[in-house]
């Protein structure tokens, strides 16, 4: 089985590298990849630990770019962890993490819902070159007593047009594909069918754009079909994972339909074919000799 999207404790996964590689054992997985947002600090300790395992790991990353205000996430693969353009872009991308955080951390005060800021920065710290985010912050509303859940704190405060919502600055997509392209790796765009912004396909395939991630626990069947007919429509590779954050890190089924969120909780559901990652593969390859 092939995953090729998981978070660590290094951005906002609950489980440590030792913790998700023994679980994604478990769960028969023979190729993964850790794409924690905006940071690569869990790469090579989840390599180390992988490997004698017998599992595959795929150096990745799910960076988060910004286009009309909106987030767009990018994942990458097959990138050079110790690069140093990638290095000092991520830097900055975890910069403007930190004042978003303490942005937010302010609208909250300001409505009477503090949270201790510097207990969540004494967390990162304990773990170099990790990132930050609103679902740390939504954790630390829940330990205060403020929302009932992570869910909650998003649906309520932290969610895009929420009270403490915070605009995000920060790269385009096109941005990002050509960085990534510059240190060696493959661009994917993110869950489609979570984004939404199916406008920008078309222009990034342009741009050079690899892949899209038409497997994905927010995705339903019929996403898998729409996102694989567009990848063939506009030559783009395909990648897949299940987007585990842990366990209960995707926050309850709301109940609609559609709503898949109890899926991204769980591992061994969402996998990616062995062709579309030798496809995958394929690209990485001929970029990297280009
Ligand atoms: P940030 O990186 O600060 O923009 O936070 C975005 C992250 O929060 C996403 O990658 C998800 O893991 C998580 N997230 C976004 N929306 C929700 C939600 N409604 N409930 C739980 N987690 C969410
Ligand atoms: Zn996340
Ligand atoms: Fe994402
Ligand atoms: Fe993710």
């Amino acid at each position: 089985m092939i995953d090729l999207h998981l978070h660590t404790t290094a951005s906002d996964g609950r489980l440590t590298p030792a913790q998700l590689v023994a679980r994604v054992a478990a769960a028969g997985v023979t190729t993964m990849s850790v794409t924690d947002h905006d940071t690569v600090a869990s790469i090579a300790e989840v390599t180390a630990l992988a490997t004698p395992l017998g599992i595959r790991v795929v150096p990745g990353i799910e960076i988060t770019a910004v286009d009309s205000g909106r987030d767009v996430h990018m994942l990458a693969y097959f990138i050079d962890p110790t690069n140093p353009v990638l290095a000092a872009f991520l830097e900055r991308q975890r910069s403007l993490r930190v004042s978003r955080v303490r942005d937010i951390g302010a609208r909250l005060a300001g409505l009477g819902l503090p949270v201790n800021l510097d207990d969540l920065f004494a967390s990162a710290l304990e773990r170099p070159g990790s990132s930050i985010g609103r679902p740390q912050i939504a954790r630390a509303l829940v330990a205060a007593g403020h929302v009932g859940s992570v869910q909650e704190a998003f649906e309520k405060l932290l969610g895009t047009g929420q009270p403490a919502f915070v605009p995000r600055t920060g790269p385009s997509p096109a941005d990002v594909v050509h960085l990534v392209h510059e240190v060696g790796g493959i661009a994917s765009m993110a869950h489609p069918a979570v984004t939404r912004r199916d406008d920008l396909i078309g222009p990034l395939a342009e741009q050079g754009l690899d892949a899209i991630e038409v497997y994905h626990s927010d995705h339903t069947p019929e996403d898998e079909r729409e996102y694989l007919n567009l990848a063939i429509r506009h030559h783009l590779a395909v990648s897949g994972g299940s987007d585990f954050h842990g366990d209960d890190g995707g926050g309850k089924p709301s109940g609609l339909p559609g709503d898949k969120r109890a899926r991204r909780s769980t591992l061994g559901v969402v996998a990616l074919p062995a062709e579309a990652f030798a496809t995958l593969e394929a690209r990485a390859r001929a970029r990297q000799v280009r």
